[in-house]
């Protein structure tokens, strides 16, 4: 039997399978280990099955037994894991990409309906209680007839752009690489950030984070968005300079912002929590029963298949 490090603590349906299928190492008081103590607990384990709390970057990786094989993430972002240095070891990565398409994709549409409509200040005054109602109170931007721009229109951004239609937004959308109509089904291909931002009334971020990606919206390209735009992120916070849209809120320059994802989460920059109109949730993507059972028995299920095959539909590097 395989010998598996599981980083974090798993729904209990999904240990008893951990459990079933290898002799699994368990974090029961759900710790976020030391990147020392990960080293020291894989000692003689043939994979790790990690979670997106566990830096494993190049110094890590390479500190890893040489009996480490596999490092299957419990999410479909690898941002968290220094693929190169696992392929010079060795090690496949394996990432649960789909099952957690439609649980993001809600958060996604929620951060977009939570900035336009002002949630943030209608929760805070229907707690307070006493409010006086008037034709302009709270008065937030409608989605109907608005434009939504998809930075990284892969499963989550198209599942994103679906609902938004539904809702009558006019969709817009940047990729490195356009995609066939029947995905588009509608959108309006921009082929540079620049012009897709310039038709951006409200910016949904989901693409991946990677050294491209790391900063994209930043003090210059923030000034591409209409003016009053709405920024909103799913994805992952190292994608936006987090001082630059903080900035833009102050000046007015965006209107609001709905974010699931941070950098340096879950210190999250205090700039953000002094805002009204900033719409904020603790990395609920894919927190959903249904989604967080899914994605640990895929995480499982890719050591499996790469233990049973020596490779995996699911690997990344
Ligand atoms: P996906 O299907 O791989 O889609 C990613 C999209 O981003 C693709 O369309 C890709 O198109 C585009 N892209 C990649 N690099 C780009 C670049 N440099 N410039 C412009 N577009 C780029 O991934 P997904 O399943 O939708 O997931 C997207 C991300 O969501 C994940 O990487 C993860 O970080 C995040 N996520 C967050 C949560 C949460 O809890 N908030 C949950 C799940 C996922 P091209 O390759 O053509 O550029």
């Amino acid at each position: 039997m395989k010998k598996i490090l599981i980083t974090r603590r798993l729904l209990k349906s999904c240990e008893v399978k951990a459990e079933k299928n290898f002799d699994s190492i368990f974090n029961s008081n759900d710790e976020l280990y030391s990147q020392k103590k990960l080293v020291e607990l894989s000692s003689g384990c043939d994979g790790i099955l990690s979670s997106l709390t566990d830096k494993l970057d190049s110094d890590t990786i390479n500190k890893l037994p040489e009996t480490v094989k596999i490092i299957s993430n419990f999410a479909v972002g690898f941002g968290n894991i220094d693929l190169d240095t696992a392929k010079k070891r060795g090690i496949t990565v394996t990432n649960t990409p789909d099952v957690l398409t439609d649980a993001t994709a809600e958060i996604g549409v929620l951060l977009i309906l939570g900035a336009c409509r002002r949630a943030s200040e209608g929760i805070e005054s229907a707690r307070a209680g006493g409010w006086k109602w008037s034709a302009d109170y709270l008065i937030g931007k409608q989605l109907t007839g608005t434009r939504l721009g998809i930075l990284g229109m892969g499963r989550i951004g198209q599942k994103i752009a679906k609902v938004a239609k539904s809702l009558g937004m006019i969709i817009h959308y940047h990729n490195r690489s356009k995609l066939s109509s029947d995905k588009e089904n509608g959108a309006v291909y921009h082929d540079n950030l620049k012009d897709l931002l310039t038709q951006s009334d409200v910016l949904s971020i989901c693409c991946p984070a990677s050294k491209e990606t790391v900063d994209m919206i930043n003090k210059e390209t923030i000034e591409y968005l209409p003016q009053g735009a709405i920024v909103t992120n799913v994805a992952r916070g190292d994608i936006v300079d987090d001082e630059a849209l903080i900035d833009a809120l102050n000046r007015r320059k965006v209107y609001a912002i709905g974010l699931d994802v941070y950098k340096n989460e879950p210190n999250l920059n205090p700039g953000y929590l002094n805002h009204k109109s900033a719409f904020i949730l603790p990395h609920l993507g894919s927190a959903t029963k249904e989604t967080r059972t899914a994605m640990a028995n895929l995480a499982i299920d890719n050591i499996d298949e790469f233990f049973k095959t020596g490779n995996c539909k699911n690997k990344v590097n």
